[in-house]
């Protein structure tokens, strides 16, 4: 771990966090590990570093992971292929048979299905909770509970939850608490900061930043829990690959001015649609009328590029705008430098119809990009 970049600012460290110059060839960035395996002097006999084969650690992914920690604020981070394996690989280290978890009523839907779909399978219960109200987790907590599960902003509902009242909630109860960054990034949130155990990413999204790479990560500054998490991703094998590896370590160097480009973005999209006579309802925790804004405020440093509002004239006006923006792809996912939108209810949240966590069928979803505010405003507005 380089201990030496702790004393650096977040940008200082995003560019050189885990990242020293090939001391052999003076490479400054980087190399792509290309390599499955490593060369042995004698048998058990490994080369600096330690390597021996690329499931169990490689050093690309090594220096993503250093980078990660150090950007978190945590002993340790793990890489992972996306996102659900790392939120595979924490659940599986965080509950058993007969366990119990809380989770957000309007979790991310992949996180819902692997839950409701998967670990419901080995007699893992659930509980999901409006997380914005720490009574009602209080409420939901039983004697075989072992995780509250966090996202804040929620996708796509930008619902707040306040991360040090839930780890105060967390501590009573011996649960864990475990928060979900990928739309805020470490940029705009430190939760491990606030108390929680473990921060998760799909890296995918703004960590990456360039829509050209599926990772994910997770890191805690806690030994034994990172023991286990590396146990179970190299039983596993949830590994991402060198070339993704570098294609993250690449994006991390642009995230703090990326998400401050995103977050100007995005509340100048946010202005236009207020004032938007076709439009029932914004989501944005920038909104000072937003119910989790003041909390928003206390643990962010801004509130980012995700924007979600309700559109009159129900589901067939929703999906009618969605499909008539020309700057603003309609795709699922979100983060990436450039603009897209969809329609939760039909494309990323189909999985919770009929489920409690079911999202508004008028709603839609932006990730507001990085491009020109003003060309971004106009395809919009045009598209009404
Ligand atoms: C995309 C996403 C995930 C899943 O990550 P993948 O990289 O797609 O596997 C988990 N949580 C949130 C909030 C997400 O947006």
């Amino acid at each position: 771990m380089t201990d030496h970049t702790d004393r650096f600012g977040f940008e200082t460290r995003a560019i050189h966090a885990g990242q020293e110059p090939d001391p052999r060839t003076g490479s400054v960035i980087v190399p792509i590990y290309q390599t499955s395996t490593f060369a042995q002097d004698g048998v058990g006999g490994l080369r600096a570093g330690g390597y021996e084969y690329s499931r169990t650690a490689n050093p690309t992914r090594t220096a993503l992971e250093e980078c990660l920690a150090s950007l978190e604020g945590g002993r340790h981070a793990l890489a992972f292929s996306s996102g659900m394996a790392a939120s595979d690989i924490t659940l599986r280290a965080l509950v058993r048979p007969g366990d119990h978890l809380v989770i957000p009523d309007d979790a991310y839907g992949g996180t819902f299905r692997l839950v409701d779909k998967v670990f419901s399978q080995w007699g893992v219960e659930h509980t999901p909770v409006h997380l914005s109200d720490v009574d009602a987790v209080r409420a939901a907590i039983r004697p075989n509970t072992k995780a509250i599960w966090v996202e804040t902003p929620t996708n796509p509902l930008l619902g707040i939850a306040d991360i040090s009242a839930l780890a105060d909630v967390a501590r009573q109860a011996q649960a864990r608490l475990v928060v979900d960054n990928t739309f805020a990034t470490p940029y705009l949130q430190s939760p491990l900061g606030l108390g929680a155990d473990v921060v998760l990413h799909s890296t995918t999204k703004y960590l990456g930043g360039h829509s050209d790479v599926v990772g994910g990560a997770a890191i805690t500054s806690d030994d034994e829990l990172a023991e286990k998490f590396a146990f179970l991703r190299n039983a596993a094998g949830s590994v991402p690959g060198p070339f993704d590896s570098w294609l993250t370590l690449r994006g991390l160097k642009t995230l703090g001015v990326r998400m401050d480009r995103h977050s100007d973005n995005a509340e100048r999209v946010v202005q236009a649609l207020v004032k938007h006579p076709k439009v029932t309802k914004v989501y944005y925790p920038g909104l000072p009328e937003h119910p989790g804004h003041e909390v928003a405020a206390k643990q962010m440093r801004r509130f980012g590029g995700m924007v979600s509002f309700t559109v009159a004239g129900g589901e067939q006006a929703a999906l009618d705008l969605c499909s008539r923006t020309k700057l603003f792809t309609l795709a699922e996912s979100l983060g990436g430098i450039e603009s897209l939108i969809e329609h939760p209810g039909k494309m990323t949240h189909a999985s919770t119809a009929g489920s409690a966590l079911q999202v508004p069928d008028d709603l839609v979803r932006l990730s507001v990009g990085i491009e020109d505010v003003e060309d971004l405003i106009e395809d919009l507005l045009g598209a009404f």
